[in-house]
């Protein structure tokens, strides 16, 4: 890890979600790392518990994003915790099957958008309330390149990570007067268990060649600017959209 600033999230209580594995992971490392307090909130209570195990302050919460009560349990078990909730990051999403919209399978169409953009406005919903009690805080939610541009066989994940985008703006909007900051982020395909889980290794190599730095991200590049994002460093910094995508979407 490079030479950090200083400990810029001392006594502030972060929550992860998704955060056992892949981006989350790296995003929990990194604020542990810069003085945080992290709240591993992930789908799997083990899995959320381990991953809290190898980091300092942390705490592991069982959470299912697209469950309104079991995010609404999740704030009020980190709020009772750790006495306060500052900073909230909303990474966990699923991929979904591959398919075209005319075959694309109604129950997954539901699940995906429960998850990739419900879970998002739930995580805000339940959060915000609780960082205007401490006057203020930052939220980053993670959404992808398909957040801003399409791609084939995968519309559900598209529609909602362009639904991320905008309801980022919306929250951005509606609580910069509460010195809460709303930023989202668009990474590029990403070497992490979601990609080895659902393409094969021909299937990654291509996608790799689609960006200009012909190779897949880190979870760390994007950790790094989650934590900028989440930083005072970032505080003219709202409503925004930023692309760590290897230079995906410029050409
Ligand atoms: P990952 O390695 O699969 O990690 C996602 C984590 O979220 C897993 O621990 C997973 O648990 C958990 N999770 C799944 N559904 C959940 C739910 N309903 N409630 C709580 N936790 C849940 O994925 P990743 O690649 O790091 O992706 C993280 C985020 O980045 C996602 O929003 C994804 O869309 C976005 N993203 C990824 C890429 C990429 O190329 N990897 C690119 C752009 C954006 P289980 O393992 O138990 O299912």
């Amino acid at each position: 890890m490079p030479s950090l600033p200083s400990q810029r999230f001392d006594h502030q209580t972060a929550i992860v979600t998704g955060a056992a594995s892949g981006i989350g992971a790296a995003i929990a490392e990194r604020l542990a790392a810069e003085g945080a307090t992290v709240i591993i909130a992930d789908l799997k209570l083990d899995a959320a518990e381990a991953m809290a195990k190898t980091l300092p302050r942390a705490i592991g919460i069982a959470v299912d994003v697209s469950d309104e009560a079991s995010v609404a349990a999740l704030v009020e078990k980190t709020v009772k915790r750790t006495g306060r909730l500052d900073l909230l990051v909303n990474n966990a999403g699923i991929g979904g099957p591959a398919a075209t919209v005319g075959d694309y399978p109604t129950d997954a169409w539901r699940k995906v958008i429960d998850v990739n953009l419900s879970g998002v406005f739930y995580g805000m919903h339940f959060a915000i309330p609780e960082m205007k009690k401490t006057g203020g805080g930052a939220i980053v939610n993670i959404a992808s390149i398909l957040g801003s541009v399409g791609i084939p066989m995968s519309p559900a994940y598209v529609a909602a990570k362009h639904g991320v985008v905008g309801l980022t703006k919306s929250a951005a909007l509606e609580h910069a007067s509460d010195k809460i900051r709303v930023n989202s982020i668009g990474p590029g395909f990403i070497h992490t268990p979601l990609l080895d889980q659902t393409l094969d290794a021909a299937t990654q190599d291509h996608l790799a060649g689609l960006h200009a730095m012909k190779r897949m991200g880190t979870p760390e590049e994007v950790a790094a600017l989650a934590a900028f994002l989440l930083s005072d460093e970032a505080s003219f910094v709202t409503g925004s959209y930023h692309l760590a995508d290897g230079g995906y979407t410029a050409q």
